[in-house]
């Protein structure tokens, strides 16, 4: 077989990216199994070039709207058979979404004449018992609904709802803080192995310790951009992209003063996040995530579209935050 091997270097720069699970979304005419799979590919495509450039690649990505189609297909489902509690919903979009990454890499991989061992891992995250989310939840998962039929599942089915970002409301659950990766040190031999490793897919699947140190699940669903800014932290990634359903952080969004930031460093970042720019649980954690992972030593932030995703990570048209 004529292959050009990656040999990706141990001790080259890793970069984490962070597929928002929005972004697998086109609109609401393409949301089956196919099209994500379709947006899956795209993304995979543009990921690519960044491994043949010789860089490290670790795979993070979301799962809001998936996690919640399969919980609301469990709770319609619910006469019939089982239900599916939310923790395992989670490890369901792992499989699922992880599956479509996984796949469309290898495929792309394949094309591009390259031999790239692509590993989708089952991730637990450990959160807090208390975590004080549970108590007020703020993750949108699911489809978008009017506020009329968001009012009629809050009324008849006891769902927590809110508007998000100005898209439409949908279902919130509990976000809980994500404070440990279960299998880092498997990731991180993954990742020495040569290995692109597809990890804390949704977030992770919550957990908690009990006192005899067991786990065990909690209902929640991690913020993909908390889990995937912990992983890049603790790998000590260099670079850290978060591919998203719009191609630049802006100031004002959605108003008729929307400014798209180009670059900003972590002074002005975090004054537009005190002045309350970043919506909550959209952009807001992206934004927390960046500030976090910068000020902890990573060198930079590429917050952007799946399709401006590029080798030459400068050139990207995004916005670039740094320290
Ligand atoms: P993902 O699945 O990629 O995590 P999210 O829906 O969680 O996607 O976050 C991206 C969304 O954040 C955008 O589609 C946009 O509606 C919303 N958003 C909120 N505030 C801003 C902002 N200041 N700039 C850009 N996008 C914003
Ligand atoms: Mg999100």
């Amino acid at each position: 077989m004529n292959s050009f091997s990656t040999d990706m270097q141990t001790d080259s720069p890793l970069i984490v990216i962070a597929i928002g699970g929005n972004s697998l979304i086109k609109d609401r005419e393409h949301m089956d199994v196919l099209d994500q799979y379709r947006a899956a590919g795209e993304t995979s495509h543009h990921i690519v070039p960044i491994v043949k450039k010789g860089y490290r690649v670790l795979v993070t990505h979301g799962n809001g709207p998936q996690v919640g189609f399969v919980l609301l297909r469990s709770e319609l489902a619910r006469d019939v058979i089982h239900q599916v509690p939310l923790a395992n919903c989670v490890a369901d979009t792992q499989g699922s979404i992880g599956l479509q990454i996984a796949q469309t890499l290898q495929n792309e991989f394949l094309r591009q004449g390259m031999q790239q061992e692509v590993v989708a891992l089952v991730t637990q995250v450990v959160v807090e018992e208390q975590d004080p989310s549970f108590g007020e939840p703020s993750k949108p998962i699911g489809p978008f609904m009017s506020e009329e039929e968001a009012r009629q599942h809050e009324f008849n089915d006891g769902w927590v709802i809110g508007e998000d970002a100005g898209r439409g409301w949908r279902r919130l659950v509990a976000s809980p803080t994500p404070l440990e990766v279960i299998e880092i040190a498997a990731i991180r031999g993954l990742l020495q192995s040569g290995a692109l490793v597809i990890a804390a897919g949704g977030g992770g699947v919550p957990v908690v310790y009990k006192p005899d140190g067991t786990l065990r699940p909690r209902p929640a669903v991690i913020d993909k951009d908390a889990a995937s800014c912990l992983l890049a932290c603790e790998l000590d990634a260099e670079v850290f992209i978060i591919s998203t359903d719009v191609d630049k952080v802006a100031l004002n969004y959605g108003t008729p003063e929307q400014v798209n930031i180009d670059r900003m460093n972590v002074a002005e970042c975090r004054r537009y996040l005190d002045e309350g720019h970043f919506a909550p649980g959209s952009m807001r954690p992206k934004i927390e995530s960046a500030l976090k992972f910068l000020e902890s030593g990573g060198k930079e932030v590429i917050i952007t579209q799946p399709h401006k995703l590029h080798a030459e990570l400068h050139a990207i048209d995004g916005t670039h935050i740094v320290p």
